[in-house]
């Protein structure tokens, strides 16, 4: 049996006459860190969402297999029962709710209430201003706290696949540096991660693998330490 927990094959999507996913391969195996990164408007979010299965299907061709099965046409409580969570773009926290409730939401799916209690218990720790704020509104947070709430919430499922979008966007240094952090920690206990960003020394820096998205199509894939030393990557998306 393969080890593919996320399998994206020949994947095309057109809004209109815009193409902004040409025919990509990707696949995202057991316990990997799958950093994908390429400048903006490269199809990247496009690419996570066909995943989710959250585009309209006429607008969608190729196959995209988690777990060996078809996403199609699931609404956002079936991917958390299939254990696939995201954390979007903008990370949707539901802002309305306490910072406590939204943990708790995490966990809707669970009903061992004392692995619940605990897993909060290690979030606040990890995050100390989740737990100094933990009944405040969670759209009072600032940016970089709603990045660690949204991806304290998804991890709360349990997930077999977590999908990261630009988690470090708009966040401050030192934030972006913690937010690294817990990736990297959350990769070392196993969970298989797919991490799409614009900062690509950080993404391939955590990442065992990576792939390049530029106008809509994969222009290099490989492991990522090798990325990292490959001259056309330096010039391109690091910046040497
Ligand atoms: P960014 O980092 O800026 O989010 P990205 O790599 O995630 O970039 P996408 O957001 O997937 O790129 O966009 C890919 C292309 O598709 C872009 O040209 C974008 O303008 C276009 N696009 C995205 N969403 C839509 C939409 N709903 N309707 C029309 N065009 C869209």
């Amino acid at each position: 049996m393969s080890d593919n927990v996320l399998k994206v094959s020949g994947l095309k999507v057109a809004y209109g006459g815009i193409k902004a996913v040409k025919g990509i391969d990707l696949e995202v195996n057991q316990g990997e860190l799958v950093a994908l990164i390429g400048a903006n408007g490269a199809g990247k979010t496009t690419t996570l969402k066909a995943i989710t299965g959250t585009l309209p299907a006429c607008k969608v061709e190729g196959t995209v297999a988690y777990k060996g099965a078809s996403l199609k046409g699931s609404q956002s409580f079936h991917l958390v029962e299939k254990k696939l969570a995201m954390v979007p773009e903008g990370r949707g926290v539901f802002t309305r709710m306490t910072i406590h409730e939204n943990l708790m939401m995490g966990a809707y799916t669970r009903n061992d209430q004392a692995g619940i209690d605990a897993d909060i218990a290690t979030w606040y720790e990890t995050f100390p201003r989740l737990k100094e704020r933990s009944s405040q509104l969670a759209g009072t947070l600032s940016g970089g706290e709603q990045q660690m709430l949204a991806m304290a919430r998804a991890l709360m499922s349990h997930p077999d696949l977590l999908l990261l979008d630009e988690p470090s966007m708009g966040l401050s240094p030192i934030m972006v540096e913690k937010i690294f952090e817990v990736i990297r920690a959350v990769s070392a206990q196993g969970v298989t991660i797919l991490l799409v960003e614009q900062n690509a020394k950080l993404a391939l820096q955590a990442a065992h693998r990576g792939y390049v998205m530029d106008s809509g199509v994969i222009t290099m894939t490989g492991n990522a330490a090798d990325m990292l030393d490959d001259p056309r990557v330096k010039a391109a998306y690091l910046g040497e």
